[in-house]
């Protein structure tokens, strides 16, 4: 599982690319949250101490392969540049021309490298070999910093790797692997993970992996619901996904096998609109009164209920919210369940953005061991998922 390291790699001259996840949100030209940004600054400062020349590249939204500007990494190089405090060349391409005389010139005033959008190029998703090879072109040494984009074969995270000796990971990246790594491998028990959000489709193959490494699996979100239909409950007008039931159904025979209690909700939040106008009422899960009303946040006994499968835990994954916490009067599970997080005794572990806002929100974000960068990547690594950007990367 070890991978090798920027720190194991001899960086004095090296013109390095580094694959990072500046997927920053940038709203008419200005950087909205810069988060992402700075959680790779100890890799470059680490590479430029070293004396390496970094060639940074990162994706930003969904440009669909075309030159869409709306999507140019050219904000960021600014904002990269402060935080750094270091001139940053950007580079108008990500391959060709544009890219050897920005490295020209960042040698020139003892700066670094921002390639534009990689997702420019429909190549980069199809992870094609040619351009791979046009990626690779400039560099003497590869590390990928962006963990959030490494369950996903693209010619940055992976077909580039290929044509370097040594594909290390970076600072964020080691991290990564190492808690997650860890919560995989050798967790300290009681070990309870925590699923919510929209969509169960998406957690499905996570869920299925986790019951045979977890000792409790907490569901809360509109995910409780295609479980509760599974078992006969009425769920009114709350997100269901009916073609999911039959694997809910196996989940539950799954999780009663292997002797994994698997936790749903006793009592919720519903309403008759997912609105700050909507009235709304708690009522008892299995209460028929829902008619054509949505379940939107787990309850008050939920959260009791849950606060105390949590209470002696000494390994917690958790992954999306509780109920549509973007409403403050649906957040009140979300909080409660970030607060019950912060106060475990033991390694925590939290992804996805929803968790991670809800978590900066109740301001107990300094009070968990590790805020995952990535989401989706996160959940696939911790359902024993091999993720393509960390297949990549050298073993140690
Ligand atoms: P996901 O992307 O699957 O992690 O889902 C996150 C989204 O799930 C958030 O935007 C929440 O508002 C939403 N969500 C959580 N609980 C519910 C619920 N009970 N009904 C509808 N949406 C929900």
């Amino acid at each position: 599982m070890a991978k090798l390291s920027i720190r194991d790699l001899q960086l004095q001259g090296r013109r390095t690319f580094v694959r990072v996840d500046f997927n920053v949100p940038i709203k008419n030209g200005v950087i909205t949250d810069d988060t992402r940004i700075r959680a790779t600054l100890p890799t470059l400062q680490f590479a430029l101490d070293a004396g390496a020349l970094p060639i940074v590249a990162s994706h930003l939204g969904r440009p669909k392969g075309t030159r869409n500007m709306e999507y140019s990494l050219g904000p960021v190089a600014a904002r990269l540049s402060e935080l750094l405090n270091r001139k940053v060349i950007f580079a108008t391409d990500c391959i060709g021309q544009p890219v050897a005389d920005a490295i020209e010139q960042a040698r020139k005033e003892n700066g670094l490298v921002l390639l534009e959008n990689l997702r420019f190029y429909p190549q980069e998703e199809k992870n094609d070999p040619e351009f791979s090879k046009q990626l690779a072109q400039h560099a003497d040494e590869y590390v990928d910093d962006a963990f959030g984009a490494a369950h996903r074969a693209h010619a940055s995270v992976e077909g580039m790797t290929h044509s370097f000796a040594k594909p290390a990971a970076g600072l964020l990246m080691e991290q990564e692997i190492k808690y997650l790594g860890h919560a995989l491998e050798s967790p300290e028990r009681p070990f309870v993970a925590i699923l919510g959000g929209a969509k169960v489709s998406d957690k499905l193959e996570v869920i299925e992996n986790m019951l045979g490494k977890v000792d409790r699996l907490i569901i809360g979100g509109a995910m409780a619901y295609t479980f509760m239909k599974s078992r006969g409950i009425p769920t009114g007008k709350s997100l269901v996904e009916e073609d999911k039931i039959d694997a809910a159904k196996t989940i539950s025979a799954d999780a009663a096998a292997r002797g994994v209690e698997l936790a749903l909700p006793i009592d919720h939040v519903v309403t008759t609109a997912i609105s700050a106008e909507a009235p709304y009422e708690v009522l008892a899960m299995d209460d028929p009164s829902i008619g054509d009303r949505m379940g939107v946040d787990i309850g008050p006994k939920t959260i009791e209920k849950y606060a105390a499968l949590l209470s002696d835990a000494r390994t917690v994954v958790w992954n999306g919210p509780m109920g549509v916490f973007e409403i403050p009067a649906f957040a009140n599970g979300t909080n409660a369940l970030a607060k019950a997080v912060a106060a475990v005794q033991g390694t925590t572990i939290v992804g996805g953005g929803d968790s991670i806002s809800a978590l900066k929100k109740s301001g107990m974000a300094d009070r968990v061991t590790h805020i995952s960068t990535g989401g989706g990547a996160s959940l696939e690594f911790l359902g024993g998922r091999t993720l393509p950007g960390v297949a990549a990367l050298k073993d140690k």
